[in-house]
C-alpha cells in the first residue's frame, strides 16, 4: 500500500517496513554492545512505542526486564508543559540502568519531562531510545542517547504512531500528504 487514507487526511508511505527493521537492528546492535554485562530495565512508552519496543527487544542478545508506562501531557501556560504519570511502573527502579524506549522525539518536551519522573524513582542511569526524531524541532536541552532515525519535520503515522487513534497497526511509516 502506497496511500493510505485516516479520517480526513491521506498519507504517503515514507518508509518501508524493511528500512524501519535494518534501523532498528542497527540500533539494537549499539545497545548490545553498551549493556554487555549489565542488568538493564527498559521502559516502552504507551501507546505509540509498542511496535518498536516489540522489534527492539527481538534484537537484543541479552535478557531486559521489560516494563511499560503511560504518560499525559497537559498544555498550559508553562512553556515546557507538564506530564503526568497516568499508568505508572509496577516495577522497582532503584539502582537500575533505565533504557526509555520512545516512539518519537519531536519538541522534546515529553522526554523532557518524563525523565525527573524516573530520576526520582532511584534510577541508576537513564537513557533514552527512540525510532523517530526530528531534530529541526527539539525545543529543549534533551540529550536522546539512542535514535534509530532522524526525519524531516512532517507528521507521520504507521509502526505504532496514530492519527487520532488510528494507523497504529501499519508496519510501515506514511507521511501526510502535500
Ligand atoms: P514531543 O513532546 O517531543 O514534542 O512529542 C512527543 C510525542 O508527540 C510523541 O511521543 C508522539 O506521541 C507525538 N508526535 C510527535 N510527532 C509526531 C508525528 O509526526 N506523528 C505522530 N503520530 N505523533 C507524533
Ligand atoms: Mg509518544
Amino acid at each position: 500500500m502506497h496511500r493510505i487514507h485516516i479520517l480526513d487526511k491521506d498519507f504517503e508511505i515514507s518508509m518501508t517496513n524493511e528500512t524501519i527493521q535494518q534501523k532498528v537492528k542497527a540500533l539494537a546492535q549499539r545497545i548490545n554492545h553498551d549493556y554487555q554485562g549489565k542488568n538493564p530495565i527498559m521502559v516502552c512508552i504507551l501507546n505509540g512505542a509498542f511496535m518498536f519496543a516489540a522489534d527492539l527487544v527481538r534484537y537484543l542478545d541479552f535478557q531486559p526486564e521489560i516494563t511499560f508506562a503511560r504518560f499525559s501531557s497537559y498544555e498550559g501556560t508553562d512553556t515546557t508543559g507538564k506530564v503526568t504519570e497516568v499508568m505508572g511502573i509496577t516495577t522497582s527502579l532503584a539502582g537500575r540502568d533505565v533504557i526509555i524506549v520512545e516512539d518519537i522525539v519531536d519538541t522534546g518536551i515529553t522526554m523532557y519531562n518524563v525523565l525527573p519522573l524516573l530520576e526520582n524513582k532511584g534510577a541508576a542511569s537513564i537513557k533514552i531510545a527512540c525510532l523517530l526524531q526530528k531534530p529541526e524541532k527539539l525545543q529543549v536541552d534533551l540529550t536522546v542517547d539512542y535514535c534509530a532515525m532522524e526525519i524531516p519535520n512532517d507528521f507521520i503515522v504507521g509502526y505504532g504512531l496514530d492519527y487520532d487513534g488510528f494507523g497504529r497497526n501499519y508496519k510501515d511509516i506514511y507521511t501526510l500528504a502535500k
